[in-house]
């Protein structure tokens, strides 16, 4: 029974995704599981412990004050940063985060903070950029970094990686071989002057599922622990680890003329009955969910969001369905997914997903 906006996280699909990623793999490549933004907006505390339970090499999150939450939770398995700030290089040592050194900048940078903080061997991860022209040492700097590298002895490289493009589109097909390429021969002239061999990485969750024989030592997946492959179509035995459910908090009926929301954004055409739902933009909604973008099931059946979405709350359109007020909402789960929620709106289920606000209850679920 649910008696508020509940974001219900299934740990036993959780569970399943994670063995389903592993399936994909050898069983000696080690696999990363992404918790950055709240894990996808769920409960990165939850998800992690949960995951280090079941065995995941490495976590990775974006930012350090997301490493620092997990550190402060007993998180003792190692957690990569892939975008930290140098502001933040002094916490992320105290807290054992291992950053991902992207420019020489970066490295300089965080070099000098392990000097002073008088480290050896701390763990760092340099990241190559191989096409998506996002964050990256210049290919063509490997071997220039490799050296600097090789005679720090404050820092040690546990690996090198880099980040597909377009591995979900397999239109794309000969621009990621490519990118493999590059990423493997970058790889072999770093180990060459480095005189370690670190761990490779390349493959996000569409990497894994579409380029397996990419998977080298590690493998990097977010969205697939959460239950999404490359498309509604193509999700493999990935189950969606949330549910968002609501309660009906008034119904209205309409007369024909009259209208809903602000700006009397929906005129009803003939008399309607309109049930006001307790979750609304400020919770991750957004307004291109309304106007009959979006909708609702309640008791299995659709119920478009009419009018515009307001902060706390959507009106939808009930007319056709036998409900009260206090009945319970589906906004999505696995059934009707996040995923063709947010298919609805010409956006992706990593946006759905991580809008939803801090402020909606969570609720642990092991069905
Ligand atoms: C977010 C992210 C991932 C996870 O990608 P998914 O598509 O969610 O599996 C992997 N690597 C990097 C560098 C990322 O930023």
């Amino acid at each position: 029974m649910i008696s508020e906006t509940t974001l219900e996280i299934d740990l036993s699909a959780l569970k399943n995704n994670y063995a389903v990623l592993r399936s994909k793999i050898p069983s000696k490549t080690l696999l990363l599981a992404v918790v950055k933004a709240f894990a996808y907006g769920s409960d990165a505390i939850v998800v992690a412990k949960f995951l280090e339970n079941l065995g995941a090499d490495y976590f990775a999150v974006a930012y350090v004050s997301e490493g620092i939450a997990l550190r402060n939770a007993g998180l003792k398995t190692p957690i990569l940063v892939l975008h930290p700030q140098s502001v933040n290089f002094k916490k992320a040592i105290e807290y054992k985060l291992e950053p991902s050194l992207y420019s020489e900048k970066v490295l300089t940078t965080f070099l000098a903070v392990a000097v002073e903080m008088n480290q050896t061997a701390f763990p760092v991860h340099i990241k190559f950029n191989t096409g998506l022209n996002r964050l990256g040492f210049s290919t063509s700097a490997t071997a220039d970094t490799a050296a600097i590298l090789a005679r720090e002895s404050a820092l040690s490289v546990k690996s090198v990686f880099s980040h597909l493009a377009a591995s979900e589109d397999l239109q794309e097909r000969n621009f990621t071989a490519k990118q493999i390429d590059t990423f493997s021969k970058t790889c072999n002239v770093f180990e060459g002057i480095y005189g370690k061999v670190p761990i490779r990485h390349l493959c996000n969750t569409s990497g894994v599922i579409n380029y397996p024989e990419a998977a080298f030592e590690m493998v990097r997946c977010g969205i697939g622990l959460y239950g999404f492959g490359n498309s509604a179509k193509n999700n493999f035995n990935l189950m969606p680890v949330l549910a968002l459910k609501t309660v009906i908090s008034q119904i209205h009926d309409l007369k024909k003329g009259e209208s809903v929301g602000y700006n009397r954004g929906y005129i009803a055409a003939d008399s309607k009955k309109i049930a006001t739902l307790p979750i609304g933009h400020a919770d991750g909604i957004g307004r291109q969910y309304g106007n009959g973008v979006g909708s609702v099931n309640i008791h299995g059946q659709k119920a478009p969001i009419v009018g515009n979405v307001c902060m706390d709350m959507v009106m939808v359109d009930i007319s056709q369905i036998d409900c009260k007020e206090g009945d319970s909402v589906v906004v999505f789960d696995s059934f009707t997914t996040a995923e063709q929620l947010a298919e609805s709106a010409q956006t992706i289920s990593y946006e759905l997903l991580t809008s939803l606000s801090q402020r909606i209850k969570r609720s642990i679920i092991e069905s």
